[in-house]
């Protein structure tokens, strides 16, 4: 299995590189899942990988998920069977679900248009909001919760959309923050999606979360591509920022722009690849304002966490690297003591069943990724990106952990079922409410360790 993981790694870095000069298109495109277990299986997928007709949108150790033209998808179907590789169809029409889900959308927009509700700017949850309606509920919950939420503008982006950052605090100085950012990649909808959703949640029924620990919460982090996204159902699956880099392509990708060990792997040079690093770290406009932002308050965020679609995945740094970083093993122990010292402080509100799983539980992203199991048996992997899904550099987890010394930096792949990043708009509550027991984890720990008590 490990030469599987290193060709593997090797795949994904040539998944990478791959440059397409325009979108393909929707019409009559499937999206595959593929299972390999031989090295021949592998190298033959990875011949594919340069062809236009072909978006590799996931890939582990063991599948891979492409996205596959419609004059070029039977014919790779026919290989796959001669090969003997099993596949499935995730889904039979990506044109059609797109259309589909763009009506629906719309529906149902219009549906809560009537209610006093979205009048106020609180959102359904219902559909995915657009920029525009994430704005306007930002603004609705700073009316809605005057002593607790207001927000910050860090900037604009490229095309002079600004940027804000809700803030939720009780007030009180001193106070530990958990910083929370999505969006980064245009197209993972359910991720601003899942961050607002969790606000609603805290500020609504969990308020016991902030009264030791600020949260500062940017939803789209990446507003041009997101709105880009949702102008068009021909413009759904793009990923980047829409940055104008002096190439026929346009758009980075945000999340290997960081000054990270910029472009040293599994990043691309090429303005028409999705993964694209940009012609210097930091050229992206939008992730300068939030290195601004994090470094003005370098000392108080002590948790990161990243909101990505999709795969299931708890990651933290590095990605550039196989090593796992400095401060585990400190992680690791001092971890489980504190686990164990709040435990026993909360004996008598939890339940016998939540204090064995706390007190057997080996770090944060395990902890984490078993309170979500537990929601509604959502199985996550957790690990270093590089080990745990693959290679890349200039992620903005790898950068708030070495560059902002943030010690707990995560990124999250929320799950994307059978959809992959077309999650249809049903399940945002269902993922907001299973990841919200993350964030409870996280804030548990957050608050045993550096909260004043
Ligand atoms: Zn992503």
């Amino acid at each position: 299995m490990r030469v599987i993981f290193l060709f593997a790694t090797i795949f994904v870095a040539a998944v990478l590189a791959t440059g397409h000069q325009t979108h393909p298109s929707m019409q009559g495109m499937q999206s595959l899942s593929i299972s390999y277990d031989t090295p021949e299986q592998f190298s033959l997928l990875k011949n594919y990988v340069d062809d236009p007709g072909f978006d590799f949108v996931r890939s582990t150790n063991d599948l891979v998920d492409v996205l596959v033209t419609a004059d070029k998808i039977e014919e790779f179907k026919q290989l796959l069977e001669e090969h003997r590789m099993n596949y499935t169809v995730m889904i039979e029409d990506v044109h059609q679900l797109v259309t589909e889900q763009y009506i629906e959308q719309q529906v149902e927009r219009r549906l809560q248009a009537r209610s006093q509700d979205y009048a106020s700017g609180r959102l359904s949850f219902t559909y995915y909001p657009n920029y525009t309606e994430v704005n306007e509920y930002l603004t609705y919950l700073t009316q809605t919760y005057k002593n607790i939420a207001s927000l910050i503008t860090i900037g604009n982006s490229y095309e002079k959309r600004s940027m804000k950052v809700l803030k939720l605090s009780t007030g009180g100085a001193n106070k530990p923050a958990i910083f929370i950012d999505a969006g980064i990649h245009a197209r993972e909808w359910i991720a601003p999606a899942t961050a607002l959703y969790m606000v609603d949640l805290m500020l609504q029924n969990h308020r016991d979360l902030l009264t030791k620990v600020d949260w500062y919460v940017l939803p789209v982090l990446n507003p041009d591509g997101y709105e880009y996204t949702h102008s068009s159902s021909a413009n759904r699956l793009w990923r980047k920022t829409r940055s104008n880099t002096g190439s026929t392509c346009r758009g980075v990708d945000g999340n290997r722009n960081y000054d990270m060990q910029w472009m040293t792997i599994g990043a691309s040079s090429d303005p028409c690849s999705d993964t694209y690093a940009g012609p210097k770290p930091f050229s992206e406009v939008e992730n300068q304002h939030l290195r601004d932002f994090i470094l003005t308050r370098k000392g108080q965020i002590k948790a990161y966490l990243t909101f990505h679609s999709y795969g299931q995945y708890i990651l933290y740094p590095w990605g550039w690297t196989s090593n796992v970083p400095a401060n585990e093993p400190e992680l690791v122990s001092k971890l489980l003591m504190n686990i164990i010292a709040s435990a026993i402080m909360h004996f008598v509100t939890n339940n016998i069943f939540t204090l064995l799983s706390l007190l057997f539980q080996r770090n944060l992203a395990i902890q984490c990724a078993q309170a979500i199991a537990k929601s509604r048996r959502t199985r996550y992997t957790y690990g270093t990106s590089y080990n745990a899904l693959y290679p890349n550099s200039g992620p903005s987890d790898d950068w708030a952990m070495d560059k902002a010394g943030i010690k707990l930096s995560f990124t999250y792949e929320l799950p994307g079922g059978n959809y992959g990043d077309l999650l249809p708009a049903s399940e945002i509550k269902p993922v907001g409410i299973e990841t919200f027991e993350a964030l409870k984890v996280t804030h548990q720990y957050v608050t045993s360790k550096y909260a004043s008590h």
